[in-house]
């Protein structure tokens, strides 16, 4: 028989928050070491769990839930994911505009492979959630990636921005509270985005799935209820802010003139029917979820848990000579740029590997989030205080020795 090679469609796809990287981790634990993984951002595993009730919720309606449901959602979940959004001004839309998918991940590629031509271009942040520029990819698209200024808290750069629409672009993606940078956008920024959009006939998606992991008081602002003339896709779901990554439960909404995308919603549906429903027993989780007690609050505010691991991360990461980082205002990550020329890295994924190999502490360096240069890496926040500590003494022990070569 000859070698099976993959599809043309996948050159030039990745996604290396769990590509070699990762690989390296579990050959190191096959070895018999053990590796604290960092490289994703995983609530439960950390023991963050899911409120009580939710679990209940699900396990009450399982023996109902066996069969298929309908493409785009369960009634109850889209009627609760309606009312959420009309708290936040997403007015002039219906349960009927809502995608519920196996989480966002699923949602992202179906957004893309609906709209997207062999050659048109999508404006990606970078850094960005590779998933983004990987499912353009798939879909046939360019991701043209506009500069996020890390002078400027991470906001994105509306004259970059600028400068790299062409008549072949369709759509902007934002992520907003940003993976992996921690930046919450601003209302003016915000707006300048959706001028943008305006002037030049863009599609808005935004991933909002960080949209109530907020530190210090921030506010999200979902960019869709700052306009009502601009077709725009807003994304959440229950990984992040219920930690419950494994449900695999999301939901796109879309908002806007509808009636200029009829035949993109048409499409929309059709993938939605293709792959017959989402999950059924996890989409009774969404009404218990959105409609309960918001625990996640608890975690963010001053005496939480993910608010104290923030800062202490922060703070620690910030003290290794050779190291800065800005102070995320939401999500649960860290991305620390790194003094290139003190280590003479040039390669970060192979500075990562380094890092694995001496100290089993697995981190994802700035490239795999499409970020250019090999000056940046991200670490997830998740685990107990005295991980953290661990895992930042062996990172500054590391780097006080560390010479690329
Ligand atoms: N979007 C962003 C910005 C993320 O960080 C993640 C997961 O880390 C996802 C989407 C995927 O979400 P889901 O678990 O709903 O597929």
């Amino acid at each position: 028989m000859k070698t099976i090679s993959r599809s043309n469609k996948l050159r030039g796809v990745c996604y290396d928050i769990r590509g070699p990287v990762l690989d390296e981790a579990r050959r190191l634990e096959e070895e018999g070491h053990k590796v604290l993984k960092l490289n994703i951002g995983n609530p439960a595993p950390f023991g963050f769990e899911a409120p009580d009730d939710i679990l209940k919720d699900v396990i009450h309606n399982l023996p109902t839930a066996q069969g298929y449901g309908p493409s785009n959602g369960i009634y109850s979940a889209k009627v609760a994911i309606h009312q959420y959004y009309q708290t936040f001004g997403l007015l002039n839309t219906s349960v009927d505009d809502i995608y519920v998918g196996n989480g966002v991940s699923e949602l992202i590629v179906m957004a893309m492979q609906a709209l997207l031509n062999d050659s048109d271009e999508v404006l990606v942040p970078s850094p960005d959630y590779p998933l983004w520029t990987a499912a353009i990819k798939l879909s046939g698209g360019n991701p043209v990636h506009y500069v996020c200024d890390e002078q400027a808290d991470w906001m994105p750069d509306l004259d970059d921005i600028k400068q790299k629409i062409t008549s072949k672009t369709r759509a902007i993606v934002l992520i907003n509270p940003n993976n992996p940078t921690g930046a919450v956008y601003s209302k003016d920024m915000l707006l300048a985005l959706t001028e943008l959009a305006r002037e030049h006939g863009l599609i808005i998606y935004s991933d909002e799935i960080y949209d109530k992991v907020l530190y210090d008081g921030h506010k999200h602002i979902p960019i869709a209820s700052l306009s009502d003339d601009i077709v725009c896709v807003t994304f959440s779901g229950l990984s992040k802010n219920y930690r419950v990554a494994g449900f695999r439960v999301g939901w796109m909404i879309l908002t806007g003139p509808k009636r200029l995308a009829k035949d993109y919603i048409a499409g929309l549906d059709m993938l939605s029917s293709m792959r017959l429903s989402a999950n059924v027993p996890m989409q009774y989780a969404i009404q218990t979820a959105l409609g309960g007690y918001q625990s996640i609050n608890d975690l963010v505010s001053q005496s939480g848990r993910l608010y104290q691991q923030m800062t202490l991360s922060h703070k620690l990461v910030n003290d290794i000579p050779g190291l800065s980082c800005t102070r995320p205002k939401g999500a649960m990550y860290l991305f620390p740029k790194i003094d290139t020329q003190r280590f003479n890295i040039t390669n970060d994924e192979q500075f990562v590997l380094d890092f694995l190999r001496e100290k089993h502490v697995l981190l994802v360096h700035g490239t795999a989030f499409n970020w250019a240069a090999a000056d940046h890496f991200r670490i997830v926040f998740l685990p107990h205080h005295e991980e953290l500590e661990a895992a930042l003494k062996a990172l500054g022990d590391f780097l006080s020795h560390y010479r690329q070569s």
